[in-house]
């Protein structure tokens, strides 16, 4: 990968740690993602941070690990699509695929040592009393009465735990740290539940007994000889707990655990259980639906794996909690397809022009630069006629001089093509319009038209070998800067931009958009940027917009009239 990353906190303490010989002189992160949905922007930045550190340091590795201690929310299309989405991203685990239901006979038996160092037992506190037990952050925690059972009588409850003697919620298995702790994880923390009944998509009903994230995930970095623990800045208070795990059993690697800040994006949520819930409740048309801010989400609306990149170098990594304009993300993507995008001309709303002076049955091939900017890119032809069609919103009946458009008795451009001037129009009875009858001037065709100043371009396609295709305008999924941060009783689905989603049926597009084949981008010349759905196909064509240009104007003049 080409981009070049710049320094962080977290690549401050690997260079120290290099430095001082830490580690073996070894990197090694990993992604960490519990297969209980669909990955989102925030995990992009934990996946260009990881990965991202992996590729840059010398012999760096980076695992990719499912964390999956909670079989009951977890899945196998959740595990593929979170493969699927990580190497689209760029990034590649090369052999180093690990599920931490790999380790449950070594985290079993880790905890047999505790128990057998008095460091762990075998609680029968139902929830509410646990809860009652542990105190306020005010008060300290009250010993539980199970908490000095014999080493003996701990060992033989817990083998009966993973037996399945005992029926959910009867017992846990806590460690035994220290209930007045001021931290409230330290105070003896639950590392295993039992959970019958559920089919693991790994272990399948091997096991009912389920080991917590606190307890499973130090073990499992340390397992695979993960040096530098990457995790977002809530597992800050938890890491007194990561160090006090690895610090009492007989595991030779001691990861070091640092957190960053999460990403929250404007105008989104990236939370997994509101977005399981948009999509549960049909707000959206599942975890792909391109409003979305997950990758499979972005990529369906026509992101790119590098614009991605660039808005996680783009935002960096810190301490400092944030949330991030929407903008930034949408201008790494239009950067990104203003160098990389084939120009097309796209009739969004048509509107037909019939130019009476210019010969029936004649289809002239004019041929039209597909980027501005990029001659590489080449050129594609099309075809002018006597009939064609602009867009309505391009032609006003009257108008202040300042509009740029078509108005009656006026002139434009059209784009790649010569200059026309309304000379009439037909209306249906309602009062619609539904033609124009123009003329066009033969001689301005790649040229200004003598003594006369046209200030207008606009697009268009070709009557006849024009495309019908339905072309779904997205915009921002929610109408609120931050819908979960809303201070009222409704629920953050209430701030759902009902304008999020405009469905345009009949669009018509230039004819050498004939062959676009799902996920190719375009721009549309004076709309936007637009990737072909993986639902299209050349009998029923759909476009879905990515982003809005900037600024149409400042754009289509910057490209000049030819
Ligand atoms: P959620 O709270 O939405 O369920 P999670 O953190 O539980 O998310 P995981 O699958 O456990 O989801 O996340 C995998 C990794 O991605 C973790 O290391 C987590 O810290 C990181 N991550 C998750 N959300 C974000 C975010 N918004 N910004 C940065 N990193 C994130
Ligand atoms: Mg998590």
């Amino acid at each position: 990968m080409s981009e070049h990353n710049p320094s962080n906190f977290i690549r401050q303490i690997i260079d120290k740690d290099l430095a001082a010989g830490k580690h073996g002189g070894r990197v090694h992160t990993r992604f960490p993602p519990e297969p209980n949905g669909y990955l989102h922007i925030g995990h992009a930045k934990s996946i260009c941070l990881n990965f991202g550190v992996a590729r840059d340091y010398a012999g760096g590795k980076c695992n990719l690990r499912f964390d999956d201690t909670n079989p009951h929310k977890e899945n196998l299309e959740f595990v593929q699509s979170i493969q699927a989405d990580v190497r689209w991203l760029g990034f590649d685990w090369e052999d180093r695929l690990f599920y931490a239901s790999d380790y449950f006979e070594q985290l079993y038996a880790f905890a047999i040592e505790l128990i057998q160092a008095g460091k762990a037992y075998v609680c029968d506190l139902n929830a509410e009393q646990t809860r009652e037990y542990r105190g306020t952050l005010k008060e300290p925690g009250r010993d539980s009465p199970y908490r000095n059972r014999s080493v003996e009588e701990n060992l033989e409850l817990f083998q009966r735990m993973r037996a399945g003697e005992f029926p959910d919620g009867a017992r846990v298995l806590r460690a035994r740290i220290d209930m007045a702790s001021p931290n409230m994880n330290m105070r003896d923390p639950t590392l295993y539940r039992i959970r019958h009944g559920v089919i693991h998509h790994q272990t399948g009903e091997e096991w009912c007994i389920y080991p917590m994230y606190d307890y499973t995930h130090p073990i499992s970095d340390a397992l695979e000889g993960i040096t530098h623990s990457l995790c977002t800045l809530e597992f800050e208070d938890h890491r007194p707990l990561y160090d006090w795990v690895l610090d009492n059993i007989s595991v030779p690697c001691h990861p070091q655990q640092i957190e960053f800040s999460r990403l929250n994006l404007e105008y989104t949520v990236v939370s997994k259980r509101k977005l399981t819930q948009l999509v549960d409740e049909g707000f959206v048309e599942g975890w792909d639906d391109p409003r979305m801010p997950t990758i499979a989400g972005l990529r369906r609306r026509g992101y790119t794996p590098a614009s991605i990149r660039t808005f996680a170098e783009r935002i960096g990594v810190t301490k400092a909690d944030n949330l991030v304009e929407m903008s930034l993300l949408e201008n790494c993507i239009r950067e990104d397809l203003d160098r990389s995008a084939p120009r097309r001309m796209a009739v969004l709303h048509p509107l037909k022009v019939v130019i009476e002076n210019y010969p029936e049955g004649q289809n002239e091939p004019l041929s039209a630069a597909n980027h501005p900017k990029d001659e590489t890119m080449g050129s594609r032809e099309l075809s002018f006629g006597r009939e064609l069609y602009i867009d309505r919103e391009d032609f006003r009946e009257e108008a202040p001089r300042k509009y740029k458009r078509l108005v009656t008795g006026g002139e434009v451009r059209l784009r790649n093509a010569y200059v026309i001037r309304a000379d009439d129009l037909i209306k249906d009875e309602r009062g619609e319009i539904v033609e124009l009858r123009c003329s066009y001037d033969p001689d301005t065709l790649g040229k200004n038209p003598e003594g006369r100043k046209v200030r207008g371009v606009i697009h268009w396609v070709p009557a006849e070998r024009a495309i019908a295709a339905e072309v779904r305008l997205y915009d921002r999924l929610f109408a609120h800067p931050t819908p979960d941060a809303v201070k009222d009783e409704r629920p953050f689905t209430d701030q759902i931009n009902p304008d999020s989603l405009r469905t345009l049926t009949h669009c018509l597009l230039e004819p050498a958009l004939a062959d676009a084949r799902p996920g190719e981008r375009f721009q549309f010349e004076r709309e936007g940027y637009f990737v072909v759905d993986p639902d299209s196909t050349p009998e029923r064509p759909l476009f879905n917009r990515t982003v809005t240009l900037r600024d149409t104007w400042a754009k289509i003049s910057g490209q000049g009239g030819g």
